[in-house]
């Protein structure tokens, strides 16, 4: 069997284990196997299961005694797969079809992480040695705000230097263009609860009596101007402005209002149309308030004429660097109450600070010039994702830039169904980190000849 079929293999076995990230049953049995095929490439695994989920770090040396450092990160917990019946293939089993794989965390985050175990095993096989030291650490509560990460890189990471974080996950744009970015945004989410009445009322008594539904609704929406527009005081002191470089990568990006609006068929204005502010600008530097959910009174078929007593929705807010998820929800609770509702209770749920990467130092430069080569044309380089995940904990342990580029595309799905990604990405990735792993041996030669 050839390596790249032995690393299928892999993703074969692990995307049959439903290691869902909150429900936590398979999360050992996921971990065990990887560290399994970790020890199998003769890396120098350590196996911690002190924590909620198991983490694996191995280590695979470089001879040299100077060589640097990638430190590699993913993740082997995945969403649930409901809704079932919307999938066309079975989501704990890897299908291959049209030249697809599919399966809940093919891309997110399984298939990225045995495709670069296929990339250093092949690197490996065809040259005996690696130029790069090589270091993976693979957890398996990502999806679940990587609450144990900070502990476990404390833990960890003492005496380890690294030079370069590769990401988890990645891929290419609407335009098939590589995406390669620096950074994600941060979150923090929070539910906020309101009970009016010990039960739910008559709604003849409407006139009087106000209801915990629009009382709820009546608050949320002091969070915002007319336009949409956040006016939580203080809620922006923190936010780090963009840099010049940052602002000319983002500006130069493919997506506009119009191809947002068609490809989800918009049918309420951007808020960015309303206010005449910069599209891209506010999507990738600005932080957001937006309800995940809501729920209050009746919601059955037909009419009930109820004041309903109780009401709860979930709220998240997106972070940029340099904002606290907690001094967030300081803000949005201390305007609360001076509007007048100081009965509705905030409860923080998760928190998760945002980080963007300095797109021009030279490790970038590096992973920027890999994928250049390669595919023979321009990626496309983003300093951050408007996305969240824990770059900012894993910049805090290692000090390192973080490059993320991956095996997804545009029509990808992570968390929803019918995940897929290409066997073409997917052995493309597989080839680009070797490269990447080549492009030591050449820095090295570079040193030498001088
Ligand atoms: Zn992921």
């Amino acid at each position: 069997m050839s390596i790249r079929d032995h690393y299928l293999n892999l993703l074969k076995t692990l995307i049959a284990i439903p290691s869902v990230s909150a429900q936590q049953s398979h999360l050992p049995e996921a971990a065990t196997c990887i560290a399994d095929a970790f020890r199998l490439l003769g890396a120098e695994v350590i196996y911690d299961d002190t924590y909620f989920a198991p983490f694996i770090m191995a280590q695979l040396h470089s001879p040299h005694p100077d060589a640097q450092t990638i430190v590699i990160y993913n993740h082997y917990d995945v969403q649930p797969a409901e809704p079932l019946a919307l999938w066309q293939t079975d989501p704990w089993s890897l299908t291959s079809h049209d030249d697809k794989l599919f399966g809940r965390g093919v891309d997110d985050d399984k298939g990225n992480l045995t495709a670069r175990m296929a990339a250093v095993a092949e690197y490996i096989d065809e040259h005996e040695t690696l130029p790069v030291n090589i270091v993976f650490i693979v957890e398996g509560s990502e999806e679940t705000a990587s609450r144990y990460l900070q502990e476990y890189l404390i833990k960890h990471t003492q005496g380890l230097t690294a030079d370069l974080v590769i990401w988890e996950s990645g891929g290419k744009n609407d335009d098939g263009v590589l995406e390669i970015f620096g950074g994600n945004k941060g979150i923090v989410t929070f539910d906020l609860a309101v009970t009016t009445a010990n039960t739910d009322l008559h709604s003849s008594l409407a006139g009087v009596v106000d209801s915990a539904a629009i009382r709820l609704s009546q608050a949320i929406a002091t969070l915002f101007d007319k336009h949409g527009r956040i006016i939580v005081p203080h809620f922006f002191d923190d936010v780090l402005p963009p840099n010049q470089r940052e602002k000319d990568l983002v500006a130069a990006l493919p997506i506009t209002p119009e191809s947002l609006i068609e490809k989800y068929s918009l049918n309420a204005p951007l808020y960015t149309n309303r206010y005449d502010a910069d599209f891209k600008e506010i999507l990738y530097f600005q932080p957001t308030i937006s309800i995940e959910g809501l729920i209050s009174g009746y919601n059955g078929k037909g009419v009930k004429t109820v004041l309903p007593a109780q009401a709860h929705a979930k709220l998240e807010s997106r972070l940029v660097p340099n904002m606290s998820p907690e001094s967030t929800i300081q803000h949005i609770n201390n305007h609360l109450v001076p509007q007048g509702f100081p009965d509705i209770t905030l409860t923080m749920t998760l928190g998760q600070p945002g980080y963007r990467s300095d797109m021009s130092h030279p490790e970038i430069a590096r992973v920027i010039n890999v994928a250049r080569q390669y595919y023979h044309a321009e990626p496309s380089v983003m300093p951050t994702s408007p996305g969240t995940g824990p770059m900012a904990i894993i910049h805090d342990a290692l000090q390192a830039p973080i490059a993320s580029l991956g095996i997804g595309y545009a029509q990808t799905y992570d968390h929803a169904p019918n995940e897929n990604v290409r066997l073409s990405d997917y052995n493309e990735h597989i080839d680009v980190i070797k490269a990447l792993i080549n492009s030591y041996n050449e820095s090295k030669h570079k040193i030498i000849n001088h």
